[in-house]
């Protein structure tokens, strides 16, 4: 790729895959990578799995899949004007939610605590690893696709792999060290940083949703506009347009104060990293690796004010009763359906195929990878009760 700086990760100097496989003749190792993930049975689920609303309350609400979009679109933006490979962002950006559950942190939170009360005494080491997305989106690249004959999962490079596990506890980290040799989790161990590609597709992340929960917030009516006013970061946008169209109003004003939050918090992005970088002499990428603080970063002004907003939502969007409602039925759905595989294991394909993991992570394997509207599907035929009427 043109253009590219030193610090970039750079597709011939990958640190390859976990299986070898000769190098495609026409695409880079970064473009081979998306192109798996755009193929996968994974990708596709997002259309119909939960960012904050349920998939069936709307059809116009984000969904995963139109979140990791517009996580894509944001980072590779970004990542053109910073000398940044374009292609691992991609990659990254369109796989970082692979792993999540239906019903979006409701049902994460559920299965993480079914799989902890299922531990059974004496149970190997995999029982102990509870239930992390991040760590779920790398066993569905890793392990759980099903579509080569020579191996399990997607076998992307290390790069991209990196990027997916954005974040992971210790124990789990000490864990998938001793199962994977490749290094993927050192870092939660040893401390360092990913490559800048991964960095941005950490804030790229932030950034899409703080803007998009506020439209997908205001068009539920679950929020209003005039409430998004006590929001000091969306409320100067705001005045902005206002200034130079003093009479938009509605749907147009909402839009365009958004439209001004995101430029404005990509070129912080854009400007901050750059100061960062260059403060930091980073000439490769394995420099950016030994550092121990993120590079690619808002400056502070802009991280508060980022914060501020985060505080915001998850006071009257995530925790609004209405969205409440919906995640505690949510967690019902996966506790119980949880509860019903272990009891019934002829009904869980992983199990029933036989599959070398404990049933209990055969379970979780097949609840996270539901859609949410297949989960209440499989709890009503199961249970024979419904708790989405
Ligand atoms: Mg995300």
């Amino acid at each position: 790729m043109s253009g590219m700086a030193s610090f970039g990760s750079h597709p011939g100097a990958s640190r390859g895959r976990r299986f070898p496989e000769p190098d495609a003749p026409t695409r880079s190792a970064f473009q081979r990578d998306r192109d798996r993930i755009i193929h996968s049975t994974a990708f596709r689920r997002l259309v119909y799995k939960t960012q904050v609303f349920l998939n069936h309350e709307g059809d116009l609400f984000r969904t995963r899949l139109t979140h990791s979009l517009e996580v894509a679109q944001l980072g590779r933006s970004i990542a053109r004007t910073l000398g940044l490979n374009e292609d691992l962002v991609e990659a990254i950006a369109l796989s970082h939610d692979l792993g999540h559950t239906p019903f979006g942190h409701a049902g994460q939170d559920a299965l993480n605590a079914s799989m902890r009360a299922a531990r059974p005494a004496g149970a190997g080491d995999e029982d102990d690893w509870g239930f992390e997305h991040n760590l779920q989106s790398l066993r569905v690249v890793d392990e759980l696709e099903e579509r080569y004959p020579a191996f399990d999962g997607l076998n992307l490079t290390f790069e991209t792999r990196e990027g997916i596990l954005k974040h992971c506890s210790r124990a789990n980290a000490e864990r998938l060290m001793k199962s994977d040799p490749s290094g993927v989790a050192r870092r939660f161990v040893d401390g360092g940083s990913p490559s800048l590609e991964a960095q941005l597709c950490n804030l790229a992340d932030e950034i899409a949703y703080n803007a998009h929960d506020i439209d997908d917030g205001v068009r539920s009516g679950l929020l209003t506009l005039d409430q998004m006013t006590d929001v000091p970061l969306f409320d100067q946008y705001r005045r902005q347009a206002l200034a130079a169209h003093p009479t938009l109003g509605g749907r147009r004003l909402l839009f365009e104060s958004i439209r001004l939050m995101l430029s404005e918090q990509v070129y912080d992005v854009i400007d901050t990293t750059r100061q960062r970088i260059q403060s930091a002499g980073v000439d490769s990428v394995d420099a950016v690796r030994s550092l121990r603080v993120p590079l690619v970063a808002f400056s502070p002004d802009m991280a508060g004010q980022s914060q501020q907003l985060k505080r915001f939502l998850f006071r009257n969007l995530y925790r609004h009763p209405q969205v409440m409602e919906t995640t505690d039925r949510a967690a019902r759905v996966v506790e119980q359906l949880f509860a019903l595989y272990l009891a019934r294991p002829e009904e869980c394909p992983g199990i029933a195929e036989g599959r070398t993991v404990s049933a209990a992570r055969a379970v979780a394997d097949y609840i996270a990878g539901m859609t949410d509207r297949f989960a209440i599907r499989e709890h009503q035929r199961l249970s024979g009760t419904t708790l989405f009427p």
